[in-house]
């Protein structure tokens, strides 16, 4: 049939490629994923060229946007949430049980696709500042959506506290109401354990091993403690990083061992409001996820929201990658943190989400100076 190609000029090379082709088809290798389930783990890790060649070290991200249900780290998360559930028998597939989260947005989207897979209804409460982007997709996943005033950890209108009394109100009332299951992201082992399972190894597989820091940001802080678990128990000497937003006491945490910086003057300790535009990181309370790797993780460094915008541009002009607020954050503190090592040191962060997710808030910024096209890393980095 080849030899009929007569349009193709070179025949020998197209029998040579075909010939390679039959070789790997052979072996296998082409696989079905078991529905979108299947679609997560196994992300990709990105050698960073641009901040690679401008530091002199290997900065690696793990494109944890490219997972496939909800496109971001959270898809491991829910996956693990859902599945302890079921085999708990508090879930039951496809019995139109109704899962119940607090969160600003990602892992909602991850409950919500994996939701409609299993014949589940999803119910979702998130602040009513975070990105609307966010809030209609989880609309077009088929949930239910109860968008709450941002307030204190103590307000009972909270939207974590709003969640779990929603899903209490199924324990109270199974009969008319069905089963109930607060999935609680925060306070769950399931969180960080899909990252000690899943992240973490791809991580020290991806690497062969050879990895000198892991950088990350920490909402419910399920991500850092389960790779640090991880990776820490294979490689000792590994340092990681947390990468912290304005206004989160985490940062503070991990420098000196509370959520205030003891250098302030008493009075102005309590953590005062600080509106930032990145979304997913930065908290202050220490959950259960981030309480459980915290002794290893070995610094901090704050970022500021000029600096996340700065390199969110920064990306897209000089790789082509596209990603929201916490993965600048992420890569801001990634470079900013191989400058303090020096040259030839291999850095592995995340990237977390894409910016069509961030569209309307984060990415409706100008970029620090206003140069939207002419963004010098040095400047964003002193920003
Ligand atoms: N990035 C994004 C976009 C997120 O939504 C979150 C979690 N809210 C994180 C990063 C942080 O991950 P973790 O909760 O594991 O600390």
């Amino acid at each position: 049939l080849i030899s009929r190609f007569s349009k193709i000029d070179d025949l020998d090379t197209l029998k040579k490629s075909l010939a390679e082709i039959d070789q790997t088809l052979k072996r296998g290798c082409g696989s079905i994923k078991e529905g979108i389930e299947g679609c997560i783990g196994d992300t990709p890790l990105i050698k960073i060229k641009s901040l690679s060649e401008a530091t002199g070290c290997e900065i690696l991200a793990k494109a944890e946007f490219l997972n496939g249900a909800g496109n971001s780290p959270k898809d491991r998360v829910a996956l693990s949430i859902i599945e302890t559930a079921e085999e708990r028998g508090l879930l039951v597939p496809h019995s139109g049980d109704t899962v119940y989260e607090g969160t600003v947005g990602s892992t909602g989207i991850s409950l919500a696709a994996i939701c409609r897979a299993r014949g589940y209804k999803a119910h979702i409460c998130m602040p009513n500042d975070m990105a609307i982007e966010k809030s209609d997709l989880l609309l077009k996943l088929g949930a239910e959506v109860e968008r709450v005033r941002p307030a204190p950890i103590v307000d009972q209108n909270q939207f974590v506290n709003l969640a779990r009394e929603r899903a209490k109100e199924h324990t109270e009332n199974p009969d008319k109401l069905g089963r109930g299951l607060f999935a609680d992201q925060f306070e769950t082992e399931a969180n960080w354990r899909a990252h000690f399972t899943g992240t973490g190894p791809e991580i020290y597989e991806q690497t062969g091993g050879f990895v000198d820091a892991f950088v990350s940001g920490a909402g419910t802080g399920g991500t850092i403690s389960g790779v640090a678990l991880f990776l820490k128990s294979k490689l000792p000497d590994l340092k990681v990083v947390l990468a912290d937003p304005p206004g989160s006491g985490l940062f503070n945490k991990v420098k000196y061992g509370v959520m205030f910086d003891p250098k302030e003057r008493e009075g102005t300790r309590r953590r005062h409001q600080v509106d930032t535009i990145v979304e997913g990181i930065g908290i202050n309370r220490v959950t259960h996820n981030f309480e459980v790797g915290r002794e290893l993780v070995d610094d901090a460094i704050r970022v500021a929201d000029d600096q996340a915008i700065g390199m969110a541009r920064w990306l897209v002009e000089n790789d082509g990658i596209f990603v929201g607020s916490s993965s600048a954050v992420n890569c801001v503190a990634a470079t900013k943190l191989a400058r303090q090592l020096g040259p030839g040191h291999r850095i592995v962060t995340l990237l977390c989400d894409s910016g069509a997710r961030h569209l309307s808030k984060f990415w409706a910024n100008k970029s620090v100076g206003g140069a939207e096209n002419d963004v010098s890393l040095d400047k964003l980095l002193d920003s």
